[in-house]
This record gives structure tokens, C-alpha cells and sequence, in this order.
């Protein structure tokens, strides 16, 4: 066995070659040859091999069980690789039907999977960890944690975790602003439990209004229910609310139902600002039907328990409104563990944690950053132009003929997306149509100062990505496609040209495919904005939204269990018991 350690010890410190060489001057056994051949295959496999021979996996360690992180756990293969994941919640929550819990629709356990069970199904092991990450150490390839249980365990609960790859998946923290008043008179709508806190105070609002010896004024204060943020949640919780007071609870606490009152503020000019103005309307004229008080152009001041003062952008004009509750619904801001890691490594002035277009932290070598915590920093082409210029004019002429372009175009449009989204906006059917001079007509070739002019307003279509499930799903599952191709595109990459250095990119940079947006709006209908400008608004939308929601779960259990709410408040209405 020594001989065996020494030998390999040897083999380790050499290149291949040279273990060839070796291997080949002692011949023979198969037994060796196949010893031999091990460490290196193992090698190619994402495996590290330690000085004294042994080999192990590469220890990737994933921070966060949301839609970024559960995707990327979902599609890795983990036969490579030892995986170990850190989240303070043992779960995975289907975001999207959280506002339906704040109203009893769906119950909170139904749209909830434990993280093992999602895990558990690989071929292998991932260790789970229910504790939060309190710092990442970049330097020493660490991160610090501490279990999320109470108990006192040693080391003040608090333990390290080493690792090759570190995936960080945290998601983001609800934006106050710092608003006064925000964090202690708020409800909020991020996770599970605040869902459930927004259900209980919905009924605590109810029974305080029929207490006896109220006046009518005091009724309807604790009856005023006030939304903030005009976004997707705050319009979906608005709606789920109305449906619920008026389809359940009207009907039990019948002497305050004319005194109840919703309002949604919003600060900019429309409500679901983000989706196509056709939306955006028919959800103004339904919510104005339904009597839900639209504020737009407010800004909030600051909140107390009992009042929310606001200030109206047209008039300039101080309004404080009597309230019963408040849900703010509006910015995602960042964690502090993000914030302390991105002054670590010098992104200290940006807002979000930065990832190059593979998803891969900038100015952080082994680091990935995925979901609602990061933002991709396309690079601008304007940047490179002048190396794609000298990579495409092969005959260095100084000029560029289009047949040139078109040896190139292929790895440009792959490499700098908006450069595609420039084209579909200005309706140019070709991309040699951009190398057309100043009244429309072609050029045999041009030079680096006409080629520059041609893509100078290419870059402006660059725009950030926005902080959905869609998006952390898909950027999960592209980033474990490369975690798991890592072997073979290292031997051929499939990336685009690296027009800077040369070679190839090992990976195609992501790319995000936007397969369109719903927002329901209450009384069984939903407006919907799909790939192709293609919006629909009404009931039968409500049932798409239906059959995609049950089809997006992340298990049979947890369809079925939703499935099963919405019939059940279908034939029995929602429960208003305060538990
Ligand atoms: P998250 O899903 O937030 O996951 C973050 C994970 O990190 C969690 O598991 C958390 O526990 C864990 N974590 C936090 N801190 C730490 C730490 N210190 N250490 C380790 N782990 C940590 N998007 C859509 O596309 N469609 C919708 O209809 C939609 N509806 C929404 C409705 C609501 C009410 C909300 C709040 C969001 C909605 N979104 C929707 C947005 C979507 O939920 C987010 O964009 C998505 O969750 C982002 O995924 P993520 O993995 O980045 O973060
Ligand atoms: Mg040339």
C-alpha cells in the first residue's frame, strides 16, 4: 500500500504526460493502467484530488431553498459533485399563490414542499443544513452559519462550511424605503408566515369593528384596509381581499358590510405599470367597478398604527388616512449578508450583486449568483468593439466587407443579446441592414469609425432583468446544465468567439425567455400578457391562470392539495376562523 501512495504521490505532482510516460516505462498490469487512469477521469468529473492521493468531489454549496436555488438542486447531477445547501427554511414555498394564503383560498401547507423531500429523489446525497448564512468568506472559500433552531448548541449555534463552488441564491428583503413608521405598523406579503400574520389581521380587523360601544367612525377605521404598491402582489392581494370580504365575510358579519373600505396606493401614474397599458387599464376600470379606491400618483410618508400619511405628486398636498391595516407590497431591497459580501469584494456602490452573463460574481472567482439577489451586467458592446472589428477583418485591410460580418455575426448576437432586441425594435429584418449608411443604402464594407456609429445605439436595449420566479427558475436551471456539461465544454466549448483574447467561452452566456405574465384580478377573472403581444383579460384567463398555476407545482402532492383548496372554497367559501 505504501508503495501505492508513494507511486501515486509521484503521479500527482507530474503532468499527464509525464504519468503517461511513467506508467508506459513500467507496463504491464492492467491493474496499474487502470490506477493510473483513475485520478484523471476522476479529475475531469469535477473532481479535486488531494497530495495524498485520495480524490473527492468538488464541494459545491448552495445558499437559499427558493425558486433559484431548488431549481438549480432539481436539474444538478449531483454524481459529480458533494452539494450541500444552507436556507433558514426547510421548505420551498410556491411564491406566486401566496397572496390566495392571505385570504384562506389556498391553505399556507399547501403550497409549501420540504426541501428533503424535493432532494431526496437524487441519485446520491445532498446534505441540507436549516440555518442562515451569516457571512461568506471569499478569501478562505467558507461561508459561517447559524442553525435557525433554538436550542443552545456549542459554538453558540453557529458552524463553517467549506466549499469549491459556492452558489449564493438568498433572494432579497422587503424595501421600506425607510419609510417611518413601515417595519412596526406593516404588514408585509414575502414569505409564508407573513401570509398567515395578513389572515389572522384581516379577521382581528373584522371582530374589532363589531365590538359593541363603537361609534360608526371608529368602525370603519378598523374596516379601512390599505394596500401599498400598485406592483403584481399589491394588485393580486388587493383583489384576493375584496373577493374574500365580499364573497365570505360580508355574509358573516353582516351589520358592518357597508363599512368597509379597500385602497391601493400607488406612486406611479398607473397601477401593474410593468405589464402592457391594455392590462394596466382593464384593471384600473375593474377595481374602480369593484369599488377598490385606486390613490395613483401618492408617495407614503410615513405610517402609524392608525394613520398612513401620504403626499399627492400632482397638487403637492399632505393627506393623512385612518387606517385598520396596512400592507406594504412594494421594492425588493438587499439582504445584509449580500450587502457585506459585495463590499467584500468591491461592490459597494452597486445596489445588487453583480454576475457577469454566466451568472458567475464579478471580481469572485468560484462564486455564482442567482435569483432575486443579483443582477446580470450585460457587457456593452460599445466596450469590445474595436477587438470584434479586428477578429472579423480577417484580411486586415482596415476595413470591414459584409461578408466579413457575417463570419462573425452569429457569435455577436450570442454574446451581446440586445443587439438582437435592437434589431426586432427598429424592424430590421437583417442584421447587415445596421452597416447601411445614413440615407438607407448599402456599403461594400466600412471602416472601424462608420462600423462604431452603425452599433452605438445597440447597447440601450440592454435592460436589467426583473426579480420573478420565471427568472430565478430558468437562471437555475441553465446555471446546473453548466455545472453539469462542465467536463465536456471544457474539451469543446459550445460559447460563443472570445473576441478579446481568443478561443471560445466554454458556455453559451443565459438568456432569459420571458413566457409572459398573469395578474388576477378578482370576481374569477385575470388579465394575462403573453410572448407575441397577445393579451387577454377576463374569466377564461382566470381559468389559464388556474390550469398553469396547478401545473407549475413543484410536486403531485402539492397540486393536489391546491387543487383541492380551490374546490373546497368553490363549494364551502373560505374559512374565517382566527387560528
Ligand atoms: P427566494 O425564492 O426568495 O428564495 C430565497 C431563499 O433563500 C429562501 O429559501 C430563503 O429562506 C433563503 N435565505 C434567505 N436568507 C438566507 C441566508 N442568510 N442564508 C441562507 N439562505 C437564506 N414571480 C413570478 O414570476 N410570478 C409570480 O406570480 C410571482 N408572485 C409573487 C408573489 C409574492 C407574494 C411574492 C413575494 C413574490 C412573487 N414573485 C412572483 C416573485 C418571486 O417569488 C421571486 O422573484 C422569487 O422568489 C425569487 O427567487 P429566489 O430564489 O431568488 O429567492
Ligand atoms: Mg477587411
Amino acid at each position: 500500500m505504501r508503495f501505492f501512495s508513494h507511486f501515486s504521490k509521484i503521479l500527482h505532482s507530474h503532468p499527464t504526460s509525464a504519468k503517461l510516460l511513467v506508467l508506459a516505462s513500467l507496463s504491464g498490469g492492467g491493474g496499474l493502467v487502470a490506477y493510473a487512469d483513475l485520478p484523471s477521469d476522476k479529475e475531469k468529473q469535477g473532481l479535486l484530488v488531494h497530495d495524498h492521493g485520495e480524490a473527492r468531489k468538488k464541494k459545491v454549496l448552495v445558499l437559499g431553498t427558493g425558486w433559484a436555488g431548488i431549481s438549480f438542486l432539481k436539474d444538478l447531477d449531483i454524481s459529480s459533485y458533494d452539494v450541500q445547501v444552507v436556507s433558514p427554511r426547510n421548505y420551498f414555498a410556491f411564491t406566486p399563490l401566496l397572496p390566495s394564503v392571505t385570504c384562506g383560498t389556498v391553505e399556507a401547507r399547501s403550497i409549501v414542499e420540504p426541501v428533503r423531500n424535493i432532494v431526496k429523489k437524487r441519485n446520491g446525497e445532498i446534505k441540507f443544513w436549516e440555518a442562515e448564512c451569516l457571512k461568506v468568506d471569499a478569501m478562505n472559500k467558507k461561508v459561517i452559519c447559524r442553525s435557525s433552531a433554538n436550542e443552545n448548541l456549542p459554538g453558540n449555534n453557529e458552524f463553517s462550511l467549506e466549499y469549491d463552488y459556492l452558489v449564493i441564491a438568498v433572494g432579497a428583503q422587503v424595501n421600506t424605503f425607510n419609510t417611518p413608521g413601515v417595519s412596526e405598523n406593516c404588514y408585509f406579503l414575502k414569505e409564508v408566515e407573513d401570509a398567515q400574520s395578513i389572515r389572522r389581521a384581516v379577521i382581528d380587523c373584522f371582530e374589532k369593528a363589531v365590538l359593541p360601544d363603537l361609534t360608526e367612525e371608529e368602525r370603519k377605521i378598523n374596516l379601512h384596509f390599505v394596500i401599498v404598491g400598485g406592483g403584481p402582489t399589491g394588485v393580486e392581494f388587493a383583489a384576493e381581499l375584496h373577493d374574500f370580504i365580499y364573497e365570505d365575510l360580508v355574509k358573516i358579519y353582516p351589520s358592518v358590510k357597508d363599512l368597509v373600505a379597500i385602497s391601493l396606493i400607488q406612486s406611479g401614474d398607473h397601477i401593474l405599470n410593468t405589464y402592457d397599458e391594455r392590462i394596466s387599464s382593464f384593471a384600473e376600470q375593474k377595481f374602480q367597478r369593484d369599488g377598490i379606491e385606486v390613490l395613483t400618483g401618492h408617495r407614503v410618508l410615513s405610517v402609524s398604527d392608525r394613520m398612513i400619511d401620504v403626499k399627492a405628486k400632482s397638487t403637492g398636498m399632505n393627506v393623512s388616512i385612518p387606517h385598520g391595516m396596512v400592507v406594504w407590497s412594494t421594492g425588493v431591497g438587499t439582504r445584509p449578508i449580500v450587502k457585506d459580501f459585495m463590499e467584500q469584494i468591491g461592490q459597494s456602490n452597486r445596489k445588487v450583486l453583480a454576475t457577469d452573463e454566466w451568472l458567475r460574481v464579478k471580481e469572485c472567482d468560484d462564486v455564482y449568483g442567482l435569483g432575486d439577489c443579483t443582477t446580470v451586467d450585460q457587457k456593452k458592446i460599445k466596450e469590445d468593439i474595436s477587438a470584434i472589428f479586428a477578429a472579423a477583418d480577417k484580411d486586415n485591410s482596415g476595413t470591414l466587407t459584409i461578408e466579413e460580418f457575417k463570419d462573425v455575426i452569429e457569435d455577436v448576437i450570442i454574446r451581446y443579446p440586445q443587439v438582437e432586441l435592437y434589431l426586432q425594435n427598429n424592424h430590421l429584418s437583417d442584421i447587415t441592414e445596421l452597416l447601411k449608411d445614413a440615407d438607407g443604402n448599402e456599403r461594400e464594407e466600412v471602416d472601424i469609425k462608420e462600423f462604431k456609429l452603425a452599433l452605438s445605439n445597440v447597447d440601450k436595449q440592454a435592460k436589467s432583468l426583473p426579480a420573478t420566479a420565471q427568472v430565478a427558475a430558468q437562471q437555475g436551471a441553465y446555471l446546473a446544465r453548466c455545472f453539469n456539461m462542465r467536463e465536456k465544454c471544457q474539451i469543446e466549448p459550445e460559447g460563443p468567439r472570445k473576441f478579446r483574447s481568443g478561443g471560445r467561452h466554454e458556455f453559451r452566456p443565459f438568456r432569459y425567455r420571458h413566457l409572459g405574465q398573469f395578474a388576477p384580478l378578482g370576481g374569477e377573472q385575470a388579465a394575462a400578457e403573453l410572448p407575441g403581444d397577445w393579451v387577454s383579460v377576463g374569466h377564461s384567463t382566470q381559468w389559464l391562470w388556474y390550469s398553469i398555476y396547478a401545473s407549475k407545482q413543484v410536486s403531485w402532492r402539492t397540486r393536489y392539495l391546491v387543487v383541492g383548496d380551490w374546490t373546497r372554497r368553490f363549494i364551502f367559501g373560505r374559512d374565517s376562523s382566527r387560528i
